[in-house]
């Protein structure tokens, strides 16, 4: 069995977690200086769904966007959480993070247990959420100030 460095418990986790934060970073900045082009995208030709289509595509410019972003934060908070001693710690259920799971998702804050189940909660509710966004707007309004 290799020896456990008492030195630093976290220390591979927190280059990778550097590493990680690195990467992402460059991602965004990558990421702004395209959105600038994707406007460029598109033939115009001059319909509702042309406009519908490229409002979309600015949505999910942002959306992507801040996923970067919070993936930075959380790895913040785990480097926090590294310097604190309090990481490695599921925060549901107050149990070890396996290992393997810290190395493979090193941001993570919950064991694969809790984890699973605060997905299938927040997919729960994002359905509800569809689901009365889909009541809520009737069909065939269109907005349209020609
Ligand atoms: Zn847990």
């Amino acid at each position: 069995m290799a020896i456990k460095p008492k030195k630093h418990k976290w220390q591979e986790i927190q280059d990778i977690l550097l590493k990680m934060k690195e990467d992402t970073l460059r991602e965004i900045t990558k990421t702004l200086k395209n959105g600038a082009d994707t406007t460029l995208i598109g033939e115009p030709s001059g319909d509702i769904y042309d406009q519908a289509s490229s409002e979309r595509d600015r949505e999910l410019g942002l959306l992507l966007g801040d996923r970067e972003r919070e993936k930075v934060h959380a790895i913040d908070e785990a480097l926090l959480r590294i310097k604190e001693n309090e990481y490695g710690i599921c925060e549901e259920c107050e149990e070890e993070i396996p290992h393997g799971r810290l190395k493979a998702m090193p941001f993570t804050r919950h064991c694969v247990k809790c984890k699973s189940d605060l997905e299938k909660l927040q997919a729960q509710t994002k359905r509800f959420e569809e689901e009365r966004a889909y009541r809520e707007i009737p069909l065939g309004s269109e907005e349209e100030d020609a």
